[in-house]
């Protein structure tokens, strides 16, 4: 993995958001691959834990960061773009420079950079990571609560940290229109984030019925299959060229 980084045969690929209610790409979630010269593309969760074990997932951060912001300045101003943090990160001081430092250079405004949190882990370090968190979120970072509904879901936890957007789970939106408990989480958790100002973001959509129920639910974001897999950053940047400026999904 040390010499992958050398080598620069990571690289990232970009997932869209499609904002439901407008009908129209509003982002891309920033997504880690490796191109292994013997083994082909292998996919982040079967390195980022040797990262996290090894520390070499600081430096790969810091790459993530920097390319994911250099790509973003290439795109419209109300285009953003979600990196992924894993908990250790969030145990360094050093996050936050990487992400000043990503902003600058790529001159693009806070606002537009989003960094994910995965619930699973971060909330069990939460005590660690709070100060982090709040500094990235005073920057004017947004943080949104990745996979929520798999980990420990603790509401005082939502409450107590500064998260602007939650994104729902694919488990539970892959079943929900079979499964009763699912379309009980699903549409709760797109009531619950409305009522307390937060956005919410299904992932996982793989179908026309699982879009449907989700705008029918009110649910602001979608992210999956459906919409867009990940993608290249210059195909990302040809789909918000398209001649529906980004609107390439009927809404009906
Ligand atoms: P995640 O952040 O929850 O990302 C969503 C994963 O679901 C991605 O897998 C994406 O390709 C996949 N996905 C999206 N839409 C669909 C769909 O409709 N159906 C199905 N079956 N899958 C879908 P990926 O790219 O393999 O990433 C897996 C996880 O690895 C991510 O989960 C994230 O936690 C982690 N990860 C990815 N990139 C980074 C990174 O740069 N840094 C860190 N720390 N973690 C990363
Ligand atoms: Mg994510
Ligand atoms: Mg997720």
């Amino acid at each position: 993995l040390e010499k992958a980084i050398e080598d620069d045969q990571l690289f990232l690929v970009y997932q869209p958001f499609l904002n439901l209610l407008e009908n129209r790409v509003t982002g891309f979630e920033a997504l880690l691959r490796w191109r292994h010269p013997e083994r082909g593309l292998v996919p982040p969760d079967e390195f980022i834990g040797i990262a996290e074990e090894s520390g070499l997932i600081h430096s790969i951060g810091e790459r993530v960061l920097r390319s994911a912001c250099a790509m973003l300045s290439q795109w419209p101003n109300d285009i953003r773009v979600a990196v992924n943090i894993s908990a250790v990160q969030f145990q360094n001081v050093t996050l936050l420079s990487h992400v000043t430092k990503a902003l600058t250079d790529a001159g693009v405004s806070p606002g537009r950079l989003e960094i994910e949190m995965t619930e699973s882990t971060s909330i069990a370090k939460y005590v660690s990571t709070e100060s982090v968190v709040k500094a990235l979120a005073e920057l004017g970072v947004t943080i949104s609560l990745d996979d929520f509904g798999t980990g420990f879901s603790s509401l005082t936890y939502l409450r107590k940290l500064p998260f602007e957007r939650v994104k729902i789970d694919q488990s539970f939106v892959r079943e929900m229109l079979m499964n009763s408990d699912c379309e009980a989480i699903v549409k709760s958790v797109i009531g619950l984030a409305r009522d307390m100002g937060m956005d919410v973001v299904a992932e996982g959509v793989e179908s026309r019925d699982q879009l449907d129920f989700l705008i029918q639910a009110k649910c602001k974001e979608a992210q999956g299959y459906f919409i867009g897999r990940p993608m290249t950053g210059d195909q990302a940047t040809a789909l918000l060229a398209g001649a529906r400026g980004g609107k390439v999904w009927a809404a009906a």
